[in-house]
């Protein structure tokens, strides 16, 4: 089957379009952290037109197609499964359009640009895409999962600043929906199907999407909490005077926290040698004025201060102001560090923001009661309700092996998420084969009905994805 496919596929595209060496598929084949399979091939068509054609002759032959982007996804949704049976579509050849109206602030791009190369051309006009993350994803697979990252406290998520879209469905057409208004009250928002989806209803091969002025200085601050509930209030108390500049807010917990220094030895501990604080809130305020109007670090230090002298004084521990960087880099080693500690069960998961802190308290103690020898490294975006409740521990000290006690923690954190504290088991990374079964146990059966009559209608045969919704 490989060989027809592969030879027609090199008739419509060319013939470096096509790769069937096993030693070539490799890296089309595994995923960031989930996702391990077999290709039967890996195709890279260059334009829309040859994405659809790609599709028609993939549907012909019976074909399924797992569309990839970056591959970095962190739920298996961009690899295929082990059968050898399944083409990977990569979209890694098309990336050339990238027209940038800065009047207008939008950016019309295919959908394998990557975020960097429209972050570059963006920086010529003083703009940029405000999704960011600690990853170089594509534009199409940023849309089929609906990124969150650092900053949606301030610009939402990839939903909120997609405009248009273009993709080729399963039939090989190409549906054609790249608006570029923020206004177009006239029916369906038809853009949203493909919005979080996985890339089961089709395969995005342009976008529309509005950007937003780089701002001139960024201010952070490490704030130490005694507690969640100190976090919360916190946060409260931040968005009550500075919305306006406030443009992330990440809580990082001890054990979390400590992992970062001692994996890292350039990254600086501010706590010095002493044991860090429950939580350490890592907050940023961002503006386009110029310092001379409005200086956000003094802003930021005066209000943090004067807070200290009101009822969250007792809950704040301690404050350093610093680099944005230097802070940043602390966030963004953690994931990694957490590596070097032993067995790493990651979740992300999201509750309303007022029960975070009683969230992550219960978990805790589910675990402490429970599974005490699992260490509960929790951190993320709590300013939009955003926890990667990591749970780490050493095979040594396991009396379960890995195999039963990673589906067993699995269900007990997420069934106390979702069914007591009204939460999600993926708030950003989507459903994939790494959630499937999660997507089965939670999900309302009227919304599964409509997502099945959804695919059935754009995609039949079901040829598109790994992801059953
Ligand atoms: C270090 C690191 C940090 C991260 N931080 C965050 C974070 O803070 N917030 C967050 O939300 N995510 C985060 N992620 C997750 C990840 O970056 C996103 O899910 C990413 O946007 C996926 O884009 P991609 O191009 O890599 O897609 P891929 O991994 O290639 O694919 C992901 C999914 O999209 C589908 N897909 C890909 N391209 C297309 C297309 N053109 N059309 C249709 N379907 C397509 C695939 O089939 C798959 O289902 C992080 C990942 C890493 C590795």
């Amino acid at each position: 089957m490989s060989g027809a496919l592969a030879s027609d596929l090199r008739n419509l595209l060319g013939e470096d379009a096509v790769l069937t060496e096993p030693g070539d598929l490799v890296r089309y084949e595994e995923g960031w952290r989930y996702g391990k399979g077999k290709a039967l091939l890996m195709v890279r068509p260059a334009t829309a037109t040859q994405v659809a054609a790609t599709l028609a002759a993939c549907l012909a032959a019976g074909v399924q197609v797992v569309p990839q982007g970056a591959n970095t996804g962190l739920v298996g949704a961009s690899t295929p499964d082990a059968s050898g049976r399944m083409a990977v579509l990569s979209l890694e050849r098309l990336n050339k359009r990238l027209e940038i109206d800065p009047v207008n602030r939008t950016a019309r791009v295919d959908g394998g640009v990557l975020l960097s190369a429209l972050n570059e051309a963006l920086a010529g006009h003083g703009l940029m895409f405000p999704i960011d993350l600690g990853a170089d994803p594509s534009i199409g697979g940023m849309i089929a999962t609906n990124t969150g990252g650092t900053r949606l406290l301030k610009y939402g998520d990839v939903r909120h600043n997609l405009l248009g879209i273009e993709v080729a469905l399963a039939d090989g057409t190409v549906l054609d929906a790249m608006n570029l208004l923020r206004k177009n009250n006239t029916g369906l928002d038809v853009k949203q199907l493909f919005v979080g989806t996985s890339g089961i209803f089709g395969v995005v091969t342009g976008a529309v999407v509005q950007v937003v002025p780089v701002p001139g200085q960024r201010a952070t601050a490490l704030v130490g909490c005694a507690s969640g509930e100190a976090a919360l209030a916190l946060l409260r108390a931040l968005e009550r005077d500075l919305a306006d500049v406030f443009t992330a807010f990440e809580v990082i917990s001890a054990a979390a926290l400590t992992p970062v220094f001692v994996h890292h030895e350039g990254v600086r501990n501010p706590y010095g040698t002493a044991h860090p604080p429950v939580y350490t809130a890592l907050v940023e305020l961002a503006s386009t004025l110029p310092v001379a109007a409005l200086d956000l670090a003094a802003l930021l230090e005066e209000r943090l201060g004067t807070l200290l002298e009101t009822d969250v004084a007792e809950a704040i521990t301690d404050v350093f102001m610093g680099r944005p960087d230097d802070f940043w880099a602390i966030r963004h080693h953690v994931s990694e560090s957490l590596r070097g500690e032993g067995r790493v069960l990651a979740f992300d998961i999201s509750v309303p923001r007022s029960r975070m802190a009683a969230f992550t308290e219960a978990a805790r103690a589910l675990l402490a009661a429970e599974y005490p020898f699992v260490r509960c490294c929790d951190f993320g975006h709590w300013g939009d309700g955003g926890t990667h409740l990591n749970l780490v521990w050493t095979e040594a000290d396991a009396p379960i092996p890995a195999v039963n006690l990673v589906p067993e923690l699995q269900s007990r954190i997420y069934d106390l998420a979702v069914t007591n504290f009204e939460g999600s088991y993926s708030a950003e990374h989507g459903v994939g084969p790494h959630n499937q079964r999660f997507y089965e146990a939670y999900t309302p059966s009227l919304v599964r009905a409509v997502n099945g009559a959804l695919k059935a209608h754009l995609d039949p045969q079901g040829i598109l994805g790994t992801t059953r919704l």
